[in-house]
């Protein structure tokens, strides 16, 4: 019991550091800056951040929320994305109930937080982190599995997206969303796939009603879908034959 709390303290602090990490991929990789360099410094006063202002979500706190220099208000959506990185970490290790399988399924999983927070602002997703996604959700477990599954929904996605650009005459699916399909699919399998793209629809459903004519992102909305089922397959599954046998 003792050991197993210690394994969930170490996957938490290695969740809020990678989530650190993931805060630089979503403010750097869209503007097409270096990941690795310059070091963090503010964007408001440019003073490059001491080790003790850059600890995830602690030094948040303790500085509590503003820069060191020039007391530049830091946004609240840095420790959020190390907090929920975090938290996904640790719920797939509870779910998982070992460390064997959590790395990768970890990584893929951090990919689409990244997405989302990216797709949230620009209503784009950049191939090199939704390529990433794929590639850690394929190399979890069992490859040629997964990339059959997951070349598939691709396809389907694909396919379904030709016929109703067909029919409606205008682009509805962008290859961002085949690629993040795929991963899914990869992650989830079937019918784990097809529950979560149906779960993202009805997650999407009153937000865009909201939102009217402006656009809205769908990566959010997938990624959350993709989550929740992978962590409820079992529930969802029964819940889903329930519906269709009675
Ligand atoms: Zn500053």
């Amino acid at each position: 019991m003792e050991q197993f709390n210690l394994i969930l303290l170490f996957v938490f602090l290695f969740g809020i550091s990678f989530g650190s990490f993931l805060n630089v991929l979503i403010y750097r990789i869209p503007e097409g800056l270096n990941i690795v360099t310059p070091p963090s410094a503010c964007p408001k006063c440019n003073n490059r951040l001491k080790w003790y202002h850059n600890i995830p979500l602690f030094s948040w706190i303790f500085l509590r929320g503003k820069c060191a220099y020039c007391k530049e208000a830091i946004p609240l959506r840095y420790p959020l994305v190390e907090v929920a990185n975090a938290a996904i970490w640790v719920a797939l290790y509870l779910k998982l109930g070992t460390l064997w399988y959590l790395p990768f399924v970890a990584l893929s999983f951090s990919m689409l937080l990244a997405l989302s927070m990216i797709d949230l602002k620009y209503y784009a997703v950049p191939d090199s982190l939704n390529f990433a996604a794929l590639i850690f959700a394929l190399i979890q477990s069992n490859f040629l599995n997964h990339l059959i599954d997951a070349l598939l929904a691709a396809f389907a996605l694909w396919l379904l997206g030709f016929i109703v650009s067909k029919l409606a005459k205008k682009d509805t699916l962008g290859e961002a969303d085949i690629i993040v399909a795929a991963t899914m699919a990869a992650l989830l399998g079937f019918p784990g796939f097809f529950i979560a793209m149906f779960l993202s629809a009805l997650l999407a459903l009153i937000p865009s009603l909201l939102a009217k004519d402006r656009m809205v992102p769908f990566v959010p909305f997938l990624a959350l879908a993709t989550l929740i089922t992978y962590l409820n397959k079992e529930l969802l599954l029964h819940l889903l034959e329930v519906l269709l046998y009675g």
